[in-house]
């Protein structure tokens, strides 16, 4: 009788030492940066401005631990990870991570990841969501109906709409004031899990409609190779990579996931001229992301991938479902509001 008693009475004890355990041991916060520039409109609420940032580096600095990928996928498997560990991540390699990030990272001495889709490097084209951006909120096209075949479909929006369109509406914002907005909106969620070449086919239809002959804005652009080489030779920025044509990997097929993962990983290495072993699922989170995918980009060599899911990284995280928080952009004090809150997670 009394053998039971003391059984659970241990088992008790040794599941609370557990729970507190896990309280007590160390976690870090991944950050998730895109952008650091001042471009508005900015519909997906991407950019940071650069004061922004560098104020973000001085909280980092001054009440964390800042430490790269790597350090952070080491300290997991040898389960000996600083105590409030930052890690600072940047997806889809824009130009301005070189021209406004890396001198401040530099500045700080604060180690960096930018995760680059490769098929734009060394190419006059901007992302999906910047094209959308320029033709449907920022120029004035004269047709007032846009129609697009999407496969085998005709999708029409009807964009007569003089209500002004403001800089500073985004995705997030409870409502589209323009018809223009709701189209952006439409536009965007549905080409988001179509297949790269159909993608290219609507992008090639607005461009059209829109007699639009400026294919791309410069300031926009992804980093070239040239730019690609020099920002990782200090050491301090990794690049990792973010697949070729940034789609939703699980709504594609098992080749096409296999071509974009380990494609990406060989366009970057043969510019790097040295291996490359972190990767970033577009768009990230679980429609994002299926078995098919982490089984592709764990057999194309990558030791570490990063989701966009928010969340805190411990010693029993998944080193290919790592957890990173979104910032947006925010003020000093709302940077360390939010930092402190990540930790909470
Ligand atoms: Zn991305």
């Amino acid at each position: 009788m009394i053998k039971p008693i003391i059984q659970s009475f241990y088992q008790r004890i040794s599941q609370q030492k557990n729970r507190l355990g896990n309280i007590f041991q160390p976690r870090a916060v991944v950050l998730l940066y895109h952008r650091i520039n001042e471009f508005r409109p900015d519909p997906q609420l991407i950019c940071t401005s650069p004061a922004h940032f560098e104020q973000h580096l001085k909280i980092i600095q001054e009440y964390y631990h800042p430490i790269s990928l790597a350090q952070l996928g080491e300290g997991i498997q040898n389960k000996d990870l600083p105590r409030n560990s930052v890690v600072i991540t940047f997806d889809d390699g824009f130009a301005d991570n070189l021209w406004n990030a890396a001198p401040l990272l530099e500045k700080f001495g604060i180690p960096a990841t930018i995760f680059v889709t490769s098929g734009f490097i060394d190419q006059p084209a901007e992302m999906i969501s910047d094209v959308l951006e320029h033709i449907l909120l920022g120029m004035d096209t004269p047709l007032k109906t846009l129609e697009i075949q999407v496969n085998d479909k005709m999708i029409r929006w009807n964009l007569d709409d003089p209500s002004p369109r403001p800089a500073t509406w985004n995705v997030q914002s409870g409502s589209d004031p323009n018809l223009r907005q709701r189209c952006y909106r439409e536009i965007h969620r549905l080409m988001r899990s179509l297949q790269p070449e159909e993608r290219q086919n609507i992008l090639s239809q607005l461009f059209v409609w829109a007699n639009c002959t400026e294919k791309y804005r410069p300031e926009r652009r992804i980093m070239n190779s040239e730019e690609l080489r020099n920002i990782s030779r200090s050491g301090l920025i990794e690049i990792g990579a973010h697949t070729i044509s940034h789609p939703m990997l699980a709504k594609q097929s098992s080749s096409l996931q296999q071509q974009e993962i380990s494609g990406s990983r060989e366009q970057l290495e043969k510019i790097l001229g040295h291996r490359v072993t972190s990767f970033a699922y577009p768009y990230g989170g679980s429609d994002a992301v299926d078995a098919r995918t982490i089984g592709y980009v764990k057999a194309a060599g990558f030791r570490i991938a990063c989701d966009n899911v928010p969340g805190t990284v411990g010693y029993r995280t998944d080193l290919f479902g790592l957890p990173r928080s979104l910032v947006r952009d925010w003020d000093n004090k709302t940077f360390y509001k939010q930092l402190k809150y990540a930790f909470l997670k």
